[in-house]
C-alpha cells in the first residue's frame, strides 16, 4: 500500500501562533487563562488546553466575576468589536491572536467602504469569522450570501471569507455579475493562500488515490470543505477525526491511500494515522 500525504499538513500559521501563544501563556502562569470562542475546531486540541488550565468562554456572558486579574486571549477568527470592547473593559489583559490575513480582510473592506463600496462577501453568515468581520465594518453596507441574488446597488466590492472555495466563489461573481446590473465593480480575492494549497492539494491527491482520508474535526469548516472536494474526486472518501475512526474502515483491497488535513488538525493526530498504517498493512 502506497500512501500520499498532502504537501500541507499541520495548523495553518493564524492557528499555530494562536496555539502556541495560548501553550506559552499556560506555561509561564500558574493561574487559568481564558479563550474567547473555541480557539481551534478539533475536540483533541480543546480538550488538551482544558487539561493544562485553558478555559473557553462561549458568551459574554461566561465571563468570570474575577476577570480583572485574569487574561484572555482572542483566537485566530477574529471576534466584533462590540465583543473586544467588552473583554477590554472586563479583563486585566487581552492578547488578541486574530489571524492578520483576516485582520487584512477587515481593514481593506473598512477603507472600500468609506470610498462608497457596497461590499458583498461571498461567505457564511453565521461562521465566526463573517461573524468578527461584519461586527468590525459598517453592517449595514454588506451582504453576506452564498447564492447570487439581485441587489439594487450600483458601485460593489466582492471579498469572500478567507476559507471559501475558490472556484465556486469566481462562478459565484460571473452570476452576480450577469443577474446585476453595477456600474463599477471591484473584485478581490480574500481566500487565504493556505486554504488554496490545502484545496489544490486535496483534488490532486483524490484524482491520483483508490482511498481519501481526510482527518480533522466535523464540525471544522475547512476539513469539511475538503471532504467535499475530495468526494468529488474519489468517491471511497472518508472524512475522520482521529485514529480510532480509521479502525473501522478496511483498507486492505486498495493499494493509495491519500491523506488530507484540515488546518486545525494538529501535526501528532497525522502522525498517529501514519503509524496505525505502518503497523497495520504493509505500507511504503
Ligand atoms: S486559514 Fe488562513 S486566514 Fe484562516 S486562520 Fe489560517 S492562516 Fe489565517
Amino acid at each position: 500500500m502506497e500512501i500520499k500525504v498532502s504537501n500541507r499538513t499541520g495548523f495553518c500559521s493564524g492557528v499555530s501562533k494562536a496555539y502556541d501563544q495560548v501553550k506559552n501563556l499556560l506555561q509561564k502562569n500558574s493561574e487559568e487563562i481564558y479563550i474567547y470562542g473555541e480557539l481551534v475546531h478539533n475536540n483533541d486540541v480543546i480538550a488538551e488546553i482544558t487539561e493544562n488550565g485553558a478555559i473557553t468562554l462561549r458568551y459574554l456572558e461566561d465571563i468570570p466575576k474575577d476577570s480583572q486579574t485574569k487574561t484572555v486571549v482572542i483566537r485566530a477568527h477574529g471576534i466584533t468589536k462590540f465583543e473586544k470592547d467588552v473583554l477590554k473593559n472586563k479583563f486585566f489583559s487581552v492578547i488578541d491572536m486574530t489571524c492578520p490575513i483576516v485582520k487584512n480582510l477587515i481593514n481593506y473592506i473598512k477603507k472600500k467602504q468609506e470610498e462608497g463600496y457596497y461590499t458583498v462577501v461571498y461567505g457564511k453568515k453565521e461562521h465566526p469569522e463573517i461573524q468578527g468581520v461584519i461586527g468590525n465594518i459598517d453592517e449595514k453596507n454588506v451582504l453576506v450570501t452564498l447564492s447570487a441574488l439581485k441587489i439594487d446597488n450600483k458601485k460593489v466590492l466582492f471579498v469572500a471569507q478567507t476559507t471559501a472555495e475558490e472556484e465556486e466563489y469566481k462562478k459565484f461573481v460571473v452570476e452576480m455579475i450577469n443577474i446585476n446590473k453595477f456600474s463599477e465593480v471591484l473584485i478581490k480575492n480574500t481566500i487565504c493562500p493556505e486554504t488554496i494549497l490545502r484545496e489544490k492539494e486535496t483534488e490532486k491527491l483524490s484524482n491520483e488515490c483508490d482511498v481519501m482520508l481526510v482527518l480533522g474535526g466535523k464540525h471544522s469548516s475547512n476539513t469539511n470543505k475538503l471532504f467535499n472536494i475530495a468526494k468529488k474526486y474519489c468517491k471511497r472518501s472518508f472524512h475522520i477525526e482521529n485514529v480510532e475512526e480509521l479502525k473501522n474502515i478496511y483498507l486492505s483491497a486498495y493499494d493509495k491511500i491519500g491523506i488530507v488535513t484540515g488546518s486545525s488538525t494538529p501535526d501528532k493526530d497525522l502522525h498517529e494515522v501514519l503509524d496505525y498504517l505502518k503497523n497495520n498493512y504493509r505500507t511504503f
